[in-house]
């Protein structure tokens, strides 16, 4: 079965709004087997939303909707939709009577607009909306499904999990995508494919992507031959471990979780504890180590020292080495690490300083530079980093290259 997503919405065509929703909706699809083949945006217009909805139908037996079935003018996908398909919209009274009384519930008069989200097309059902007013539409139409959902991410997730996918499996019943995903850190993208390209090229029956965002790249090998029950387990298998001999160290992952759980499941293996003094990442490698659930287990603390000062008073770096060395210098990293270390009764210590711009940099010392720092019971170490992008790339790549560093370490 094929699907499209269709993000309903004159503000996803802005520059301050992401359609996020589909990737929500294209994830529990994939889990069902079912891949998206297009997704399209368009805005609050009726001859626009018109084409590309019907457009959709010819193509896609699972066609999915999202936004525009509030109560104003610019939400207009009920009356596209019931146009296109030859349906009248009738008002529902049982979803009218709901919505009155959630009015009524949180002690807001509803005006007439309001009544608009209780028309429904003839044949629709309806699924319920326990997080907003307009509730979810589902319709059949010749071999096709058609879902209309409302845009508020919080409306949406727990109708697809609790509704959509239910329907939807009832009428398709497909394995789930067969896949491997590799998880790949302090190593560029053309470097990585450069390796490994010879061998998935070997593998016909698999189909591989491969994405790099924020100095991780992850690859991930699709299933795509026949036989899936006896071969994919096998192929893939074999495919995975022949890449992960090439990648070596590099993998931190198989199963698609985040550099920061890798690291810390390692921390909690080895018993080992780790404590943090961030320059130019301020906080980001503290937040990305407390993004995970259970990380006081290991995690001690850390310290933001942004300036000099607070290098030298709280950390007690020397002052000749800040004058000498600069900030932004191995030594001064060095220091950090080891003095937090000390500092929190850690195992690790973990640091960085570097200029992550836009200003700030000369011809010795350009945007981009940084030095990372680790230190353990044997001693401390930096790393010296020159890193492309903007501010928040720099930063990023950074805390993650930092994390990398101590996976690595606990091997
Ligand atoms: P609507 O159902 O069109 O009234 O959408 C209500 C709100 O949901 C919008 O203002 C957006 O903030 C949000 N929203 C709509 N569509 C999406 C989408 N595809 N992804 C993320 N948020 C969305
Ligand atoms: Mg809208």
């Amino acid at each position: 079965m094929r699907a499209e997503i269709i993000a309903i919405g004159s503000e996803l065509l802005s520059p301050w709004r992401l359609d996020t929703n589909s990737l929500f909706v294209t994830e529990q699809l994939n889990k069902a087997g079912i891949r998206v083949w297009r997704k399209t945006i368009v805005g609050d217009r009726f001859a626009d939303l018109r084409q590309v909805f019907s457009s959709a139908l010819e193509r896609a037996e699972i066609v999915i909707c999202i936004g525009g079935l509030g109560p104003t003018q610019d939400d207009i996908t009920r009356e596209v939709v019931a146009d296109v398909l030859g349906r009248r919209l009738c008002m529902n009274d049982e979803v009218l009577a709901q919505l009155e009384k959630r009015y009524a519930r949180i002690s807001v008069a509803m005006t007439p607009n309001n009544r608009q989200q209780a028309m429904v097309p003839e044949g629709a059902e309806v699924l319920a909306n326990p997080n907003g007013t307009a509730p979810g539409l589902f319709l059949t139409y010749e071999n096709h499904l058609v879902f209309l959902l409302p845009g508020p991410p919080h409306e949406l997730k727990p109708m697809v999990t609790n509704h959509v996918m239910g329907l939807i499996r009832q009428r398709h019943l497909a394995p789930p995508l067969v896949y491997r995903h590799l998880r790949i850190a302090s190593e560029g993208e053309s470097k990585v494919d450069y390796l490994v390209s010879p061998v998935y090229k070997s593998y016909p029956d698999v189909e591989t992507t491969i994405l790099a965002s924020g100095g991780i790249v992850d690859l991930l090998f699709y299933w795509v031959g026949q036989d899936t029950d006896e071969r994919s387990g096998p192929v893939l298998a074999e495919l995975t471990s022949r890449v992960r001999e090439v990648l070596g160290e590099s993998v931190f992952s198989e199963r698609g979780e985040s550099l920061e759980e890798a690291t810390g499941a390692l921390l909690r293996q080895r018993g080992k504890t780790v404590a943090t003094a961030e320059s130019c990442t301020g906080g980001l490698i503290g937040k990305l180590i407390t993004d995970v659930p259970g990380s006081s287990a290991y995690y001690r603390g850390g310290m933001i020292t942004y300036s000099n000062d607070s290098k030298a008073s709280w950390l007690d770096v020397s002052r000749e080495m800040l004058s000498q060395w600069g900030a932004v210098s191995a030594q001064v990293a060095e220091a950090m690490a080891e003095r937090v270390r000390g500092l929190a009764g850690a195992d690790f210590g973990l640091s960085a300083t570097g200029i992550a711009g836009p200003e700030g940099g000369t011809p010795e010392k350009p945007v981009g530079l940084v030095y990372i720092g680790l230190a353990d019971a044997k001693g401390s170490e930096s790393r010296k980093l020159s890193l492309p992008g903007d501010r928040e790339a720099v930063r990023l790549r950074t805390a993650r290259m930092a994390l990398d560093w101590l996976r690595r370490r606990l091997l």
